[in-house]
């Protein structure tokens, strides 16, 4: 799944469309506006500029014209590409939307994600805590007192801290030192300051490369460029493959349904 520093690559990659008008808007799966409760979102859509971007965890947002607010979620798998309107679209594209000179296509072949045109962004993204970009120590903090359920758990809950992933939760907790399986109330306050202080390195590391490509979802930067590679992760994905800092195995274990890896020795 996209998190954070994929959808924020796809944001400033989608810079281009500011400014632009919305000539044209087709709805090409009717799952991605099943959001839309307040008319459609072709309607909604055509005849607005694009006034602005801008991103709320895993949450891409455009702010129109008439202060309304238009919202996409990439979902599992899906992605966007600004492409030439004379091209063929890819047969997963479940919305396309004329914008100036270009067509943006939203390619969903799972169909998870929605797009939704609304008055106010927060009847979507309301109930988000802070972006992971912009969460304070003292707010962590306060997130995992008292918490039993593991840290790793609590890094994924989007109330707690928006835009984090399976990947990039495994990547901070081992830069962090903490087990991913810690109940989050345990941590000390030297391990909480850890685990913050760690989140900013590992979404800008990964931003720099935009993001990074899994195998099994394809991830594709909106240009149809493949991001960063699984090689340059710590722990994620690296099973039974030497830790990086100490040589030991990389354990695999299952948190919550999620695939969860850390090193026994580097984590405690
Ligand atoms: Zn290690």
């Amino acid at each position: 799944m996209p998190e954070l520093p994929e959808v924020e690559t796809v944001r400033r990659h989608l810079e281009a469309i500011v400014g632009h008008t919305i000539g044209t808007a087709e709805v090409l799966h009717p799952r991605v506006e099943r959001r839309q409760v307040d008319g459609r979102l072709a309607d909604r859509l055509v005849g607005r500029r694009i006034a602005g971007t801008d991103r709320h965890g895993k949450f891409l947002i455009f702010d129109l014209d008439d202060r309304t607010v238009w919202i996409v979620h990439l979902g599992m798998s899906g992605r966007v590409h600004l492409r030439d309107p004379r091209e063929p679209r890819d047969r997963h594209t479940v919305l396309a939307v004329g914008v100036g000179e270009v067509e943006f296509r939203f390619v969903d072949p799972r169909t998870f994600g929605f797009s939704v045109v609304v008055d106010d962004r927060t009847e979507v993204i309301g109930h988000l805590g802070p972006d992971a970009l912009d969460l304070t120590l003292s707010r962590f903090g306060a997130a995992l007192v008292g918490r039993t359920a593991p840290v790793k758990a609590l890094l994924l809950d989007q109330k707690v801290v928006a835009g984090l992933g399976n990947i990039y939760a495994d990547e901070v907790l081992f830069r962090a030192g903490v087990r991913p399986t810690r109940p989050g109330g345990s941590l000390t306050e030297e391990e909480i300051e850890r685990v913050h202080g760690a989140i900013a390195p590992v979404l800008a590391e990964a931003l720099a490369v935009g993001g990074t490509t899994l195998d099994d979802l394809a991830f594709l930067l909106p240009d149809g460029a493949a991001a960063g590679d699984l090689e340059r992760l710590s722990v994620y994905g690296r099973t039974d493959r030497p830790c990086r800092r100490c040589g030991r195995p990389v354990q695999r274990v299952v948190v919550r349904g999620r695939g969860t890896h850390y090193c026994e020795r580097c984590q405690r």
